[in-house]
């Protein structure tokens, strides 16, 4: 007899351990497969992670059966497993919440299943199909389908089209057999990429792949690829990729969010063809079903995909590489809260892989750790850096414009004489533009001129955005909807007022300005839709627009070869935003979004309007120095007691109790206050220590407290650490306790 220990896929504490079952006689299970099994007077699918010989001292009258496997294969890696108790730890959660992590969302509940095609074929492939027909005799649609196996299997329907009774008859004595196959769906099959020649490296490549591939072919090395925009890495990461399958191993390439998805895609496909697989939220269920199938079987051994893909069940891994490496998309947004460069480097190092971040403007964080003389509790990293373009081509020129001196000019528009007058000049040519605008802290919200109420989601917290399509305020945070109101709900009075400015209002605006011109517009609400990202910026690749008008979303990766102007229309928008990190945001931003212009042979420019032109982070994105950059905020940090010299940590309560959630905190934090005093050399770690109200207050329909703690990174801090996640983990009645440790936001 066999048994399993088998965990439940019921997110609950109490239920949060292995069970042990017994496999019936005769099934066949491997660890690490998806189960049915009894539960109580249900059923529940749950993971078999080991199967022994004895059922470890539970008596014999409590142990079940396994009803059935749910596949006829592992579906967790031993591997992915082991990864998944290192995240419960790092990120307290339950097992069965980082299990789930490692496989698509849909296999949960059986939504979605393989699609299968029946096909027929002859029984016997080497029969004599002419004896076989001639045995017909009189059935000549039966001997037709003999005639059409002959060649090899067909589908079925097929062969049922020309006859279902004769197709049957042959089955039933055995003369043809039906078989099922898994045909997969393909994201971007439709579009397949010639294939590329490989261009001659640069210095600056072969420089950094001698020192990648040696470590590659050891199975270690981690490394900061720091790398001007168009400088070339992704050409780097197409080499080392390369060498990872020639050595039998395979290899995941993250990137941000879905801007770079469809063209990083077909830059991989057109070297790697279908061995190269893409996982990205975007997909349909059925198709991240069938990506994520076709790299458990091994068929496609090169991922690219956004942060989850780093949970992608490649067996031999041989090298992450992680494009952007300072992007927040990395950070997960819920629960589990991981950080998706740790997870790699921790897979890299149990599996034997090599670790590339790469960036051209690259986290302090993460540049720290490149320094010789910081420590860090995540290990040194290499630097390898390529200061260049490829082919000797320029950096784009940067002009800051005060918006100040336009205002006191009286030009109260979007755009600046200087942009104005640059990009009447781009459009004579015959060129492309890209106007930017940073949403954040942007966003057109809607208040009230008498007494300046601003419209908020009651459920959130948070102010409404106003979307001009179907005249409506949505909560970006949890999407709900609704009409503005036509008088103000708090003094009734009708001025109600629309701030800011939003992609539409700067579309609007050079519309306006610049009659008959063609524009595309790439935000939220334009892209929505399944491959509507895709759409756009081919349309915009194309040529079929001029001007592309968009977010975020545009800054990052895109190449567009005949865009020479850049136009960051408020520089300041990510400045001033609550945040230690908005000088790094802003210098970041413009970096990245100045980095699309010039990319081929024409120079590129850029524009940056603020109203704060001698801010630092600005002065030096306008030259495009990370390294000045880099210091005075490193400095700046120091001074201030903001990571990387401290941490950030905080224990958030979230319950639909607006009191509880307050005792919570309150009790959270004497709990550290008596732990300070029975260790009184740890209090020396702490810079800060407070219970506080959230600074979104609602979220979800749920009061938000915490308690903020800010302590030293340095010295004996994992200690106090401990607690908190000990902390963390005592369950509350009622309420939800989070830890997060330097948070990407702390809203
Ligand atoms: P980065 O990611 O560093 O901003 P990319 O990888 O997008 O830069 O490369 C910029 C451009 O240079 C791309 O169009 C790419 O095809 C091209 N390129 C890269 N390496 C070479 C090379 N060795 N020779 C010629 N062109 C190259
Ligand atoms: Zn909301
Ligand atoms: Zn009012």
């Amino acid at each position: 007899m066999k048994y399993a220990e088998v965990v439940v896929e019921i997110a609950a504490e109490n239920v949060s351990r292995l069970f042990t079952y017994a496999v019936p006689e005769g099934m066949a299970l491997a660890p690490g497969t998806r189960v049915l099994a009894p539960f109580g007077p249900r059923r529940v699918e749950g993971y078999a992670l080991r199967i022994k010989d004895d059922p470890g001292g539970v008596p014999p009258e409590k142990i079940r059966e396994i009803i059935r496997p749910l596949e006829d294969y592992p579906a967790l890696l031993p591997e992915l497993v082991d990864l998944a108790y290192w995240l419960t730890e790092k990120t307290h959660c339950l097992p069965v919440e980082a299990l789930r992590l490692m496989l698509p969302a849909q296999m949960r509940g059986g939504r979605v299943k393989e699609k299968t095609t029946e096909y027929a074929a002859l029984a016997d492939p080497n029969a004599d199909v002419d004896a076989l027909a001639a045995a017909e005799g009189r059935a000549p649609k039966r001997q037709q389908i003999l005639r059409a196996l002959a060649d090899g299997p067909r589908p079925a329907a097929e062969m049922r089209a020309l006859s279902g009774e004769g197709l049957k008859k042959l089955v039933e004595r055995g003369i043809v057999a039906l078989r099922a196959e898994e045909t997969l769906r393909r994201p971007f099959a439709a579009q397949t990429p010639e294939k590329a020649a490989d261009p001659q490296l640069t210095r600056d490549q072969q420089a950094a792949l001698s020192e990648i591939l040696p470590a590659l072919r050891r199975g270690e090395g981690r490394f900061l690829l720091c790398g001007v925009t168009g400088s070339g890495k992704t050409e780097v990461y197409i080499r080392a990729v390369r060498e990872a399958l020639e050595m039998g191993r395979a290899a995941i390439v993250l990137v941000p969010e879905i801007a770079l998805t469809p063209q990083m895609v077909s830059w991989f496909r057109a070297r790697f063809g279908t061995g190269a697989a893409v996982l990205h939220s975007r997909l349909s269920p059925g198709e991240r079903f069938d990506e994520w199938r076709r790299i458990r079987r091994g068929e496609a051994r090169v991922v690219i995909g956004a942060r989850s893909a780093v949970f992608a069940p490649c067996e031999r891994l041989g090298i992450i590489i992680i494009d952007e490496e300072h992007e927040q998309s990395y950070l997960s947004d819920k629960h589990p809260r991981y950080d998706a460069r740790e997870v790699a480097q921790r897979r890299c190092e149990h599996e034997g892989g090599t670790l590339i971040l790469a960036s051209a403007t690259p986290s302090l964080k993460t540049f720290a750790r490149s320094l010789p003389n910081m420590r860090s509790s995540l290990g040194r990293l290499t630097l390898l850096e390529m200061p260049r373009r490829v082919l000797d081509r320029p950096l784009p020129e940067i002009e800051v414009v005060d918006m100040r001196r336009e205002l006191e000019l009286g030009n109260r528009s979007v755009f600046s004489g200087r942009l104005d007058a640059a990009l009447r000049a781009c459009l004579a040519r015959g060129e492309q533009a890209m106007l930017f605008l940073n949403r954040r802290g942007y966003a057109t919200f809607v208040s009230c001129r008498a007494c300046g109420h601003v419209m908020k989601c009651p459920e959130c917290d948070v102010s409404l955005t106003y979307h001009r399509e179907g005249d409506m305020l949505r909560c970006h945070y949890c999407g709900m909807e609704m009409k503005p109101p036509k008088t103000c709900p708090e003094c009734g009075s009708p001025y109600i007022r629309y701030f800011g400015t939003g992609t539409q209002k700067v579309e609007e605006a050079l519309k306006e300005r610049f009659p008959g011109v063609t524009s595309v517009r790439m935000d939220l609400d334009t892209t929505s839709g399944k491959d509507a990202h895709a759409k756009l910026l081919d349309a915009f690749r194309r040529g079929d627009a001029q001007v592309l008008v968009g977010t975020q979303m545009i800054a990052k990766g895109l190449d567009f070869p005949r865009v020479t102007l850049v136009g960051v229309i408020a520089a300041d928008a990510t400045l001033n935003l609550p945040d230690y990190r908005s000088p790094e945001r802003t210098f970041e931003l413009i970096v990245q979004v100045a980095g699309r212009a010039g990319r081929a042979e024409r120079k590129g420019h850029v524009i940056v309007q603020t109203y704060d032109p001698e801010n630092y982070a600005i002065e030096a994105a306008a030259r495009q120095d990370f390294r000045a950059f880099f210091e005075t905020e490193f400095a700046r940090r120091r001074r201030g007691l903001y990571p990387p010299f401290t941490m950030l940590t905080r224990l958030l309560v979230e319950t639909p109790d607006e009191a509880l959630a307050r005792r919570t905190a309150e009790a959270l934090a004497a709990g550290m206050e008596a732990f300070f005093d029975e260790n009184p050399e740890l209090r020396r770690q702490v810079v800060q220590m407070r219970a506080m109200e959230a600074p979104v207050k609602r979220l979800r329909g749920k009061a938000r407290w915490q308690v903020f703690l800010k302590l030293y990174s340095r010295g004996p801090t994992p200690r106090v650490i401990e607690k908190i996640e000990a902390l963390a983990a005592q369950p509350v009645e009622g309420a939800q306790v989070y830890l997060e440790i330097d948070p990407a936001t702390m809203l």
